[in-house]
């Protein structure tokens, strides 16, 4: 089955690919009605659960299917301090290699460092930013923010209240709370309801 993957553009009438299955990397939730769906593609207005493009100011230049960062490597916001409660109880997983020699290393997303062998010893080095805002999510309660741990890639939905304090950009932060403050748009009826699953997870060898 053809997911939401190419929309056309109203001001020009151009094709452009929007996004696949959840993910509406090419697309902000505000310029929705920008592009309608092509043929065959599944209207990304009339569909819960879409994985929104941020509102990044500094690509308010960029039109509608024209950003080139795509899938699940678009561009995120990191979100400096900011550890989402409970993220260790929902493990992630990711690789590190070496001149041939791969580890599959179980990711508690930097709650806890995890458990090592005599050969095998992992440990903390830096502060790196762990979580990052990936995008938005229109939900049947409304809009809300998807958090990415940015080791494993694990997508989690929470309130966008709850991440406010840690953006630190006043304009995309003005934004956040437009969005808080409105209702997903469309009636809960007419909308077609996705699966929660993840189909574009990086491949592992
Ligand atoms: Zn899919
Ligand atoms: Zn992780």
């Amino acid at each position: 089955m053809k997911m939401i993957e190419y929309a056309i553009r109203k001001t020009d009438g151009k094709q452009v690919q929007i996004g696949n299955c959840e993910n509406i990397y090419g697309l902000r939730y505000e310029d929705r009605n920008k592009v309608i769906a092509s043929p065959g593609c599944t209207s990304h207005t009339q569909t819960l659960n879409l994985h929104w493009r941020l509102p990044f100011p500094e690509e308010d230049h960029i039109l509608p299917g024209e950003y080139r960062d795509r899938g699940r490597t678009r561009k995120s916001y990191p979100l400096q301090g900011y550890v989402l409660d409970g993220a260790e109880t929902i493990p992630g997983e990711f690789q590190v290699s070496n001149h041939g020699l791969a580890i599959n290393v179980t990711c508690y997303h930097g709650v806890k460092v995890p458990k090592g062998s005599p050969d095998l010893r992992p440990f903390f080095y830096g502060r790196e930013p762990v979580f990052s805002l990936y995008g938005i999510k229109n939900t049947v309660t409304g809009i809300q923010a998807l958090v990415c741990c940015n080791a494993c890639v694990n997508l989690w939905t929470v309130e966008i209240k709850e991440i406010l304090e840690y953006v630190t950009d006043p304009e995309l932060k003005s934004r956040l709370e437009k969005y808080a403050s409105e209702n997903a748009g469309v009636p809960e009826k007419k909308f077609i309801r996705r699966s929660s699953g993840r189909h574009d997870k990086p491949i592992i060898q």
